[in-house]
């Protein structure tokens, strides 16, 4: 299944990354369809936030509610690598939890921000292509 994300999901997304840095950020992203509309930010409360993400669970809930009352579905997870590549490291493969989410690394490792997107299921990392649209073309959908 192709994926799509607002270009302004994936902007709050990337401005997310270059806050938090030089410690990785993360969040999930609610939508519908397949289509990215809302991010959501979470606290990373990783004892080494430097390498590690791991989301505030009581975030994970706040988020879960706020997608359910706007009736959106879970369609991907976020975090960043400040310094790293934009694939899954194996701590990313390890604890990837969600096998129907897609997920998405920001890299700010280059001098261009860069921004890929995976499935990971039982330990097997494939990647997804995805699509950035804009407003005008997400509401024709
Ligand atoms: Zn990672």
């Amino acid at each position: 299944m192709s994926i799509k994300i607002k270009a302004t999901a994936k902007n709050r997304m990337i401005d997310h990354s270059l806050r938090e840095s030089p410690q990785e950020c993360c969040g999930v992203l609610g939508g519908h369809g397949g289509v990215i509309c809302t991010v959501y930010p979470l606290r990373n409360v990783a004892l080494t936030p430097e390498t590690k993400y791991e989301a505030a669970p009581e975030d994970l809930f706040q988020a879960s509610r706020l997608m359910r009352e706007k009736g959106e579905d879970l369609i991907g997870v976020y975090h960043s690598h400040p310094r790293s590549e934009a694939f899954p490291s194996p701590t990313d493969v390890q604890l990837a939890f969600y096998p129907d989410a897609v997920y998405f690394i920001v890299s700010l490792a280059s001098d261009r921000t860069i921004v890929n997107a995976f499935r990971i299921c039982d330990g097997v990392t494939s990647a997804v292509e995805y699509e950035t649209v804009t407003e005008q073309s997400a509401q024709m959908l």
